[in-house]
């Protein structure tokens, strides 16, 4: 650990005021918090702050459509993201609003020293006006027929039926979507800021600074082609009526949303620094030795990569030290749906299950690369069942009823040779669990973490207090062992802090002790007396998915849709689809633990109930063949399948299902649907044979 303590200021991307916090957005929330605490934890001075993203054309109608004035709009909107914030411990240092004093002040003063350094230009250009509600349109609020597929009805920018993407102007009969008014062209005068004048600064920011990069490899890939395609240059301006901040010295015309979204980060520091007397121009002026980190999703990697660093830059403030880029988030390998009941909302999920085990969940699947990450339910199920229920929570439980009944809720004072040995081994990975979470690598951190906890139920298992408990002569063995189970526990407990913090509130309050430090993971807790067992967590059961499924479907039924966020967006978030990349390396025993057969495919049958799922029976040349149930129907009719070889995992847990037990799983590739091919192997393989 680093002896002096660093000085991080840490965000996530501000949630637009126009509409709920759902699981694709917690995503981010959760990574950064996770990495927040962590930094905390380890004794850092880490602040986390966020605002509401409240000023656009969106929030400005839809104020309208609901007869209030936006301020009200944003405020109702900012106390429900709150709540769900806390309610999933998002532990925000601060959660301000973009339309607040200190961002007008800055956004304003950033404005005059870029046009002071001749970046802002400005030009006449024609835009679609409608004529009716006297307002420019943006790109998402023209609509007209595809000048391509001729599809009815489709947005400005991209036609949803056939892919294009064009200019509003290209729409044929196009329409207002606020009046219905046929938009007419109108010239006004805009603001630009000239990007391409920052491209020098901007290629040696990201394409050269080597160790220091601020930006992942797969993202500074994708910067690279933007450099290539030639940066243009960004219209910051927008007429009234809009809601927002006036441009000084320019009447009538306002500062586009995304201008101010990201001085919001800087203005909601700026009011955390003015309530707790912080130093903040130690964070932001260009020689700040604090460090500054953005997580944001990809879909926004173009303004945090180019035009946020270059607006820092030109206006006399610090740039970032890291942009933190992920994914977006698919549920059950699919975007997330409304009519599948998987657009889910925070709320909602928060109605039927904790808040854990959605952020433990999150945390193994969570890397440092761009990768999306899948929320698959029975995963999702089966491992928080199996790792925090079964091994993480069970070792407490399996000690804890000793140390009441037989110690009066006191630990020993010392240990025994074998815990201690347990526990050193333990203790030995705190420096690699650290970096790991330093790294943004969760997903790693949480198989550590879990390996540690197989140990330390091995050796719960082999000294098998229920056992000793009954022989003579050995209570204070006895003692010390449930004592060594109970320190266990504690350092499995400080190395999941991060990501479990109601759970570990729970645990310090059972272990009588101080909120646990990242350092703690360096003693051990003796002659010390804890307080009764109760339980802590329970299972998740398949009746409380669906059930969350199910409200989810229903509360979006009775909701519209809303207006898209950014026009810019749309087109960037297709710009990143393509990435995906190669999992971590594992070592060669990690892959020589699955035992791979070739199977015979001896049936193949539908499942009553069942709409993704066959059912196989599988020969491996055991004496009885195997039950096997397989996503693969919406790619093979089971009379396709019958007497086929293909490769299962015969090493798999029995998995309880539904219709039965699957005794383990067979190989396919592809995205799903009918795109879904199983592995067959060449002639001449036979039933039982070892995949190696
Ligand atoms: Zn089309």
């Amino acid at each position: 650990m680093s002896a002096k303590p660093r000085k991080i200021l840490v965000t996530s991307a501000l949630p637009y005021a126009n509409g709920s916090i759902h699981l694709g957005h917690l995503v981010e929330y959760i990574q950064t918090d996770i990495w927040s605490r962590f930094q905390r934890m380890s004794g850092n001075e880490c602040h986390y702050v966020c605002a509401d993203d409240t000023h656009g054309t969106p929030i400005m109608l839809r104020a309208e459509q609901e007869g209030i004035t936006p301020e009200a709009l944003i405020e109702r909107v900012h106390n429900e993201h709150l709540t769900d914030f806390k309610d999933f411990d998002i532990a925000f240092d601060n959660y301000y609003s973009t339309n607040s004093n200190e961002n007008r002040e800055l956004s304003q003063t950033i404005y005059k020293q870029l046009k002071a350094n001749g970046l802002i230009d400005i030009r006449t250009i024609e835009q679609l006006y409608d004529p009716q509600k006297e307002m420019f349109l943006p790109d998402r609020f023209v609509k007209g027929t595809c000048p391509k597929c001729k599809a009815e009805d489709q947005y400005g920018d991209s036609c949803e039926v056939c892919g294009a993407t064009y200019s509003p102007t290209e729409l044929i009969n196009p329409y207002s979507a606020v009046s219905g008014a046929t938009p007419i062209m109108k010239e006004s005068e805009h603001h630009f800021f000239k990007l391409g004048k920052c491209e020098k600064f901007l290629k040696q920011w990201l394409l050269e600074s080597g160790d220091k990069a601020p930006l992942q490899a797969e993202a500074t890939n994708k910067v690279s082609e933007w450099f290539e395609s030639g940066l243009k240059d960004w219209d910051i301006s927008r007429d009234a009526p809009y809601f927002g901040f006036e441009i000084p010295d320019a009447p009538g015309k306002y500062f586009y949303v995304w201008l101010d979204a990201p001085i919001g980060y800087i203005a909601s520091f700026k009011n955390l620094c003015d309530k707790k007397g912080l130093d903040f121009d130690s964070y932001w002026k260009p020689d700040s030795n604090a460090e500054v980190y953005h997580f944001i999703g990809k879909d926004i990697l173009y303004f945090h990569a180019l035009f946020w660093p270059a607006t820092l830059k030109f206006s006399g403030y610090r740039t970032p030290t890291k942009v933190c880029v992920h994914g977006f988030l698919t549920v059950n390998g699919q975007k997330m749906s409304k009519s599948r009941g998987t657009f889910i909302m925070a709320r909602t999920y928060l109605n039927h299950l904790r808040p854990d085990y959605l952020r433990y969940y999150f945390a193994a699947k969570l890397s440092d690369r761009i990768e999306d990450i899948d929320l698959n339910m029975d995963d999702f199920v089966a491992r928080v069942n199996s790792n925090l229920v079964g091994k993480y929570i069970n070792i407490a439980s399996r000690s804890a009823g000793f140390i009441k009944k037989r110690y009066d809720n006191k630990l020993s004072s010392e240990l025994d040779a074998a815990g201690q040995t347990m526990l050193k081994t333990i203790q030995a990975k705190q420096t690699d669990i650290a970096s790991l979470y330093e790294a943004r690598q969760f997903s790693e951190a949480m198989r550590e973490i879990m390996a540690l906890a197989d140990i330390a139920n091995e050796y719960v298992d082999e000294t098998k207090p229920w056992l000793l408990a009954k022989e003579e002569g050995q209570e204070e063995n006895l003692h010390r062992i449930c004592t060594s189970i109970v320190n266990a526990f504690r350092l499995l407990t400080i190395y999941l802090k991060p990501v479990l913090p109601p759970l570990t509130r729970q645990v310090e309050d059972f272990l009588n002790i101080m909120p646990l430090t990242w350092a703690d993971a360096e003693s051990f807790l003796l002659d010390h007396e804890i307080k009764p067992y109760k339980h802590m967590i329970t299972r998740i059961e398949q009746k409380q998915i669906d059930a969350l499924l199910a409200e989810s479907a229903e509360t979006l039924k009775a909701q519209q849709p809303s207006p898209a966020h950014y026009d810019e967006q749309q087109q960037n978030e297709k710009d990143m689809q393509m990435i995906d990349s190669i999992d971590d390396t594992i070592p060669f025993d990690d892959f020589a633990k699955v035992d791979l057969r070739i199977a015979r495919i001896v049936k193949a049958d539908h499942v009553e109930g069942a709409d993704k799922l066959l059912q196989l029976t599988l020969d491996i040349g055991e004496e009885k063949t195997r039950n096997v149930f397989a996503g693969i129907k919406s790619a093979y009719a089971p009379e396709d399948l019958e007497g086929k070889l293909t490769v299962m995992v015969a090493n798999l847990a029995p998995r309880k299902m539904r219709f039965g037990i699957s005794e383990g799983m067979v190989l396919a590739a592809g995205p799903g649907g009918k795109a879904l091919w199983i592995l067959e192997p060449h002639e001449g393989a036979q039933p039982g044979m070892k995949v190696k």
